[in-house]
């Protein structure tokens, strides 16, 4: 068990994700994990809402994947990839081919998903830029999210994100309002006008159209209709325009498809993957394109393309994500999905006449609960681990994104404790 002196070192010393280091909320030692269980350290064992953001899908652990990484820890942890390359990288990309969308052919491999952001924006530059006519905006929907890091950051939510603290740094570009039109709802044909009008407007500026096909995630957990992205697809080649899709969030069934564009039949020209790429066990993602862009992109004034990160291709990753293809393949993941959609339609719905809850929303194994007001957090973090359940809402948003291997009887403790917490005043603000 930790001691409190580890713990003040902690607190002192060592930012978590979006904390003050003077002020800091309270974190949680977790000591050992298991299937859908964190172990914390002083022995008490929480059922998992969160796959560790959205990437422990098959749960912590899995036998599988720590075998592979077993076995690539004994051979090659690591080895640079410029101007070498090796077997755990080459399988892995043969078996996402065969996974991604048919028109994507050539892949990039980096180390998170905001790089595989920031590679799919510099492959869009390149590609105008090869071209002869460069160009450099990018048109978006408000409400998304694609990473921290500054490009990724100027189309993330110009509110949410604070665009404002980094005025005259972050590079401008073009947000129209997202679609109303909710995924479960019936879809309204002026939704598109907003993106439509800035596309007819801005369309000799704009290098390609970047969104997160039908879940927005951290910029709000908006789910909407696909027919917005069938519609979108149209205009992007009308105009010209390359689409990047960022199934960071999305990708590897979370929604019930494979993958959410899936849902809209629509495929992108550029796609970034990550998170639960590696089942969640190691840092990995990748930025996908066809050849004909790919080629576009290395027909340019450089001739080739400009990146090349330190841990680019990491075998044990690689090697990682390769034995998580061949779980997806086994196929047992849209029955999990769909019993965990089917249990969020049965324990969530009824939420909705709560007082305290202004919206229900769910796809596929995401299930969201938007309150009328932003919790405490502190307060219902307590209250959900005295509950023996690992669920961090940010904002209004309490939500559920558990690994697929979760039975009945956890998803159960996982909803009944988002009802109680909901009737609880005092853990809101
Ligand atoms: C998490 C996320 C990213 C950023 O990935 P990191 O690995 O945190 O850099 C980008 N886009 C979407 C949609 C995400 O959910």
């Amino acid at each position: 068990m930790l001691d409190s002196h580890a713990l003040d070192f902690d607190r002192r010393h060592i930012w978590h994700p979006y904390t003050s280091i003077s002020t800091p909320l309270p974190v949680y030692p977790v000591a050992r994990t298991e299937g859908v269980y964190l172990e914390l350290s002083d022995g008490r064992r929480l059922i998992d809402g969160m796959s560790s953001w959205w990437c422990a899908q098959h749960g912590y652990n899995h036998p599988e994947l720590v075998a592979a990484a077993k076995r690539q820890l004994d051979t090659m942890p690591h080895v640079m990839f410029g101007g070498i390359t090796h077997e755990p990288a080459i399988r892995l990309c043969q078996n996402l081919k065969t996974m991604l969308p048919d028109n994507l052919d050539c892949i990039f491999l980096a180390d998170s998903g905001s790089v595989a952001v920031e590679v799919s924006l510099k492959m869009a530059l390149q590609y105008w830029h090869a071209r002869g006519k460069p160009r450099s905006k990018f048109l978006t929907i408000a409400r998304g999210y694609h990473g921290d890091t500054f490009g990724a950051m100027s189309v993330c939510d110009p509110v949410n994100s604070m665009h404002s603290l980094y005025r005259h740094f972050l590079p401008e570009h073009i947000f129209v309002s997202p679609p109303q039109s909710r995924f479960d709802g019936e879809w309204q044909a002026e939704d598109i006008l907003p993106f439509q009008t800035a596309l007819a407007q801005h369309h000799t500026e704009i290098a390609a159209v970047i969104l997160e096909p039908v879940v927005q995630g951290a910029g709000g957990m908006r789910i909407y209709h696909p027919e917005y992205l069938k519609q979108v697809r149209s205009l992007c080649d009308e105009y010209g325009i390359l689409l990047i899709l960022d199934e960071i969030a999305t990708g590897f069934g979370r929604t019930g498809k494979l993958f959410a564009c899936e849902h809209a039949g629509i495929q992108p020209d550029i796609m970034c993957i990550g998170k639960a790429l590696t089942g969640g066990m190691m840092t990995l993602s990748a930025t996908a394109t066809s050849r004909h862009i790919a080629e576009t992109v290395c027909s340019g004034k450089a001739g080739v393309f400009m990146h090349g990160p330190t841990f680019m291709g990491n075998p044990l990753a690689c090697a990682v994500a390769e034995a998580n293809m061949q779980i997806l393949q086994r196929n047992e993941w849209p029955q999990q999905v769909a019993a965990i959609e089917q249990h969020f339609q049965t324990a969530l719905t009824p939420l909705r006449q709560q007082e305290n809850v202004a919206d229900i929303r769910f796809i596929g194994a995401i299930g969201v609960v938007e309150a009328r007001r932003p919790v405490d957090m502190a307060a219902i973090q307590r209250f959900f681990v005295e509950h023996g359940v690992w669920i961090r809402p940010f904002g209004k948003l309490i939500y559920l994104m558990p690994p697929f291997i979760s039975t009945p009887a956890e998803l159960t403790r996982l909803t009944d404790t988002i009802g109680e917490a909901v009737g609880h005043n005092d853990l809101f603000l």
